[in-house]
């Protein structure tokens, strides 16, 4: 199969960061390169491990056995005497509870030694579980039946790590989070599950398709981040902003995102000192980031690592996403990753690359060279054609959110519609393919089912489609509907375990042709076309922004789910649970689990929103609107009075229509509550929001109360 080909990754670094190794970045640390410093890396762990050990804690992360104690005890030993040489005085679980956020317990190394001193203890024990109080972190439910203790347990395939702060530093265990009972209260258990059946599947399909040496299949993940900068001290000005993330108020600036000079812009000096602190501090955790550049809109950025194995890459997108907040407040500014921090200026997304490779270095989504590879690529690319458009509302389900809400389907980010772009020459391949005519541009031999030789397959993945939710970007899937301020499991998982079902299906049928003497590349060519044909409803390549696409996708019969009480429900949908029951991913218990939590977060914030636009109308827009009225009533300016009148009477009676959408129905909940928030109070801070930035442009700026777009849109 084709070699990685992204610049900058050579095959063994390729293969590290797909575990083979220690999932753990093996890679020389110089003082004058700081990545990977203050990780306990596999080159660390050499260092410092017997050889016995060392080998031993590779053949268990290799085969996925569990740790015995006497092992864990001597990596403890280790762990604790490098961490303890940097300066570390605590340990911590690091977990991601499904509140999306990352989450530490901090435990001290030392424990007094009954002599006044303290000793350092740091045993197996302590490495391999933690036990938090699992009831402050949501549940779902799962825990209501039993106890509320929950565990940790060390996740030695995710490299442990040193964050440092100006008083210490913290020894990061990477762990994942489940209720005694067992049941995963946590992004990363499912994604590692997720992982495993998808290795499964696709070695099976492997072997069928003639690959004997691979033995095992890394999802890949590649997420680019988008985040908007603003100076700090209108942050604190904002209370919207400190409590919600988001704007809740604020008419559009005058100069906006039509501004193109921002993008791919000069980037301001302040900024450029954050991005590169911000940058050097991630490198020293392993983290590979590797690009830099303005966004679309006034005061946006972005920045993208270098792909990781899937758990690897969504740990160091926490690690990231924490950072980045952290080191801006260095710089007097903060870091925003709400999705749609400004209304009427393009919002945060998250494009997450996917893809899956091989630990002998093949990329399995790149199209590649030779014949063998051409045959394998269009194999899975079909099974994850045939994924997304049976899961096409599950895939929206785990991109839904509130602030996502904001940004799908408005006209600037992906619809709330799943299509899949694949481009105009895999568009042609798959055409040919199904009707069995080819064109100038697919070689004719290809098309001559049975033909033993085969050429490459021209791809040259060039044309570009920014609008499409999911895009064949060449020799990986870019999934773009993700929210900025998202966690990368759970979109993951999601795709890893719907792609191994797909594989799984396909295979099957592989094997029954092949088995019934079908020559191997006719029996391929045969399974794509079946399924190509059943699937290719979610294929499009035009404008996703259209409103035009909205009445064709219901044409052709796919989802169109707007706003999260409409997706949610995905994921308790039937191929959903059955899809993640089959593949032992998530039982039905703990996608319930995952449902409740997630519709209980959106009417949380729904009404801590509505509740905080309320007060900011009420107690700072109205009052500055009535102070000004009074000064021009003094100035005896009658026309203007009238107007500004008129405005206040406005905002007066949508401020009463909030108060009434805060106060809930009787009787109420779950879906139907989220339905009710999104109708009625969601819809009031909408209206209450357009009374209130019409003021904005009347009433005198030095009476308006918070800083305006045109402010804190553009730092300098
Ligand atoms: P684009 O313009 O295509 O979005 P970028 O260079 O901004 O290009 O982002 C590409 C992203 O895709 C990077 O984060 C990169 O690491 C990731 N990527 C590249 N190859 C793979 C792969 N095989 N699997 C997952 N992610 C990948
Ligand atoms: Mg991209």
């Amino acid at each position: 199969m084709a070699r990685v080909r992204q610049k900058n990754v050579t095959a063994a670094t390729w293969k590290s960061q797909n575990g083979q190794s220690l999932g753990a970045p093996d890679l020389t640390v110089e003082d004058n390169n700081p990545f990977g410093r203050n990780v306990f890396s596999s080159a660390v762990q050499k260092e410092r491990l017997s050889k016995d050990t060392f080998k031993k804690l590779q053949g268990v992360l290799e085969t996925g056995e569990a740790l015995d104690a006497e092992l864990a005890d001597e990596v403890a030993e280790a762990m604790k005497e490098w961490a303890l040489e940097r300066g570390a005085t605590h340990y911590t679980h690091v977990f991601q509870p499904l509140t999306g956020l990352t989450a530490e317990k901090h435990d001290s190394f030392f424990e007094p030694d009954g002599g006044g001193g303290a000793v350092a203890e740091f045993s197996g024990k302590e490495l391999i579980q933690g036990e938090p109080d699992a009831s402050s972190f949501p549940t779902g439910g799962v825990r209501a039946t039993f106890e509320a203790r929950g565990y940790t347990a060390w996740d030695p395939t995710s490299p442990a790590f040193i964050l440092e702060n100006p008083n210490g530093a913290l020894f990061c265990i990477p762990t994942a989070f489940a209720s005694w009972t067992g049941e995963a209260l946590d992004g990363k258990i499912p994604l590692l599950r997720s992982m495993d059946a998808l290795s499964k599947s696709a070695i099976g399909a492997l072997r069928i398709l003639g690959d004997r040496e691979a033995q095992r299949v890394f999802t890949t993940v590649g997420p680019e981040q988008e985040y908007f900068l603003i100076d700090e001290q209108y942050y604190f000005e904002r209370p919207d902003l400190v409590t919600t993330g988001r704007t809740l108020f604020g008419a559009k600036p005058p100069k906006g995102h039509e501004l193109d000079d921002h993008y791919f812009g000069s980037i301001p000096e302040r900024i450029l000192a954050y991005m590169l602190e911000t940058e050097t501090e991630l490198r020293k955790l392993g983290v590979p980031v590797k690009t830099r550049h303005n966004e679309v809109a006034p005061g946006q950025y972005e920045l993208a690592p270098i792909f990781e194995n899937s758990n690897v890459g969504s740990d160091h997108q926490q690690l990231t996403m924490q950072m980045m907040q952290s080191v801006a407040r260095k710089y007097g500014l903060v870091c925003l990753l709400h999705e749609k921090p400004f209304a009427g200026v393009n919002g945060s997304g998250k494009h997450n690359n996917w893809s899956m490779g091989t630990d002998t270095g093949a990329n399995l989504m790149d199209p590649g060279e030779t014949p063998a590879d051409n045959i394998n690529f269009l194999f899975f690319c079909t099974a994850v054609i045939q994924a997304v458009n049976k899961h096409q509302g599950l895939l929206r389900a785990s991109i839904a959110g509130i602030g996502q809400d904001h940004r799908l389907g408005a006209n600037e980010a992906p619809p709330a519609i799943i299509s899949i772009f694949l481009g105009a020459e895999l568009d042609k391949v798959f055409e040919a393919i199904e009707s069995g005519q080819g064109d100038p541009h697919t070689p004719g031999s290809f098309l001559e089912l049975g033909a033993s030789v085969l050429p490459p397959l021209p791809m040259h993945g060039g044309d570009r489609n920014r609008t499409s939710p999911f895009a064949f970007t060449g020799n990986k899937f870019e999934f773009r509907a993700l929210g900025s301020s998202q966690s990368l499991a759970f979109p993951n998982t999601v795709l890893n375990t719907i792609v191994a079902e797909a594989i799984d299906e396909l295979a099957g049928k592989l094997a029954t042709k092949v088995d019934g003497g079908t020559e191997l590349v006719e029996a391929v060519a045969e399974v794509v076309k079946g399924s190509y044909s059943a699937n290719k409803q979610i294929i499009f390549g035009g404008d996703n922004y259209d409103e035009a696409w909205h009445a064709e996708a219901e044409k052709r019969g796919l989802k169109n789910l707007r706003t999260t009480p409409d997706a949610l429900p995905e994921i308790l949908s039937e191929p959903t649970i059955e899809a993640f029951g089959r593949y032992e991913v998530l039982s039905e218990r703990e996608l319930e689990s995952r449902y409740e939590v997630w519709l209980e977060q959106y009417i949380t914030n729904a009404n801590i929103e509505a509740e905080t636009a309320a007060a900011i109308a009420k107690t700072m827009i109205l009052p500055a609107a009535l102070r000004y009225l009074a000064l021009i009533d003094d100035a005896g300016t009658g026309e203007l009075a009238t107007e500004v009148r008129a405005l206040v009477d406005g905002l007066v009676a949508e401020i009463k229509k909030l108060g009434d959408a805060n106060v809930y129905p009787d009787g109420i909940e779950g879906l139907e509550l989220a339905k009710y928030a999104r109708d009625h109070q969601v819809e009031a801070m909408g209206t209450v929001r357009e009374a209130a930035d019409k003021l904005e442009s009347v009433v005198a700026d030095d009476l308006w109360p918070l800083p305006k777009y045109s402010e804190i849109l553009f730092v300098r």
